[in-house]
């Protein structure tokens, strides 16, 4: 079967294909056994599988709830982390437009959170889940495996290394507290900055 020719641009309500011949995948719609666009982007066919999707264009993000995203805190109000949404994890895969998400206190770890302030900093790097992705994107870092992956010194910004349960600054021996992320992604290897 020849590629079927699509638009290299669609916007909602465009027709993408028959389902008989696609499967519907982000970005799309079935009706009627027709597959239109349900964003605005730029379509492909998958050819391994027949899916057809959209990537979303003007920044719109494309993130669906489960996707694991690289975040950057930003700024700590009381009951949230304001971080931007640096990449998807783990291939680092850009997210357009580096969209604002918010982890609650509730999502910081598993169990109760005095204060953001003892979990995170501003300038932290977080592995975290969506939890939601519209119409804002909420995540969270409560898994043992996600959390705090990189941090930096509040007195000398030295890059911190792990230190037991704790944090230490190679730099100036402050120890700092973060909800970290176990396993998986571990801090930068120890070097000296
Ligand atoms: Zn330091």
């Amino acid at each position: 079967m020849t590629p079927t020719e699509l638009p290299k641009f669609v916007v909602p309500g465009e027709y993408l294909g028959a389902a008989e011949e696609f499967v519907p995948g982000r970005g799309t719609y079935e009706a009627s056994g027709r597959i239109f666009a349900s964003v605005t982007g730029r379509p492909t066919i998958d050819a391994r599988d027949r899916t057809v999707r959209v990537d979303a264009a003007n920044g719109v993000p494309t993130l669906n709830e489960g996707d694991v995203v690289y975040a950057r805190v930003n700024e700590l109000k009381s009951a949230m982390a304001i971080c931007t949404i640096v990449a998807a994890a783990p291939a680092g895969r850009g997210i357009p437009g580096t969209p604002e998400g918010t982890v609650h206190i509730s999502k910081a770890k598993d169990g109760f959170t005095e204060s953001l302030a003892d979990e995170f900093a501003v300038g932290d790097i977080l592995l975290a889940k969506v939890l939601q992705s519209r119409p804002s994107i909420k995540l969270t870092t409560a898994p043992a495996d996600l959390g705090v992956i990189s941090a930096r010194c509040q007195v000398c910004h030295g890059l911190l290394v792990p230190s037991g349960r704790e944090l230490v600054c190679p730099r100036c021996g402050h120890r700092e507290h973060r909800k970290r992320a176990e396993g998986a992604a571990p801090f930068s290897p120890r070097t000296s900055s």
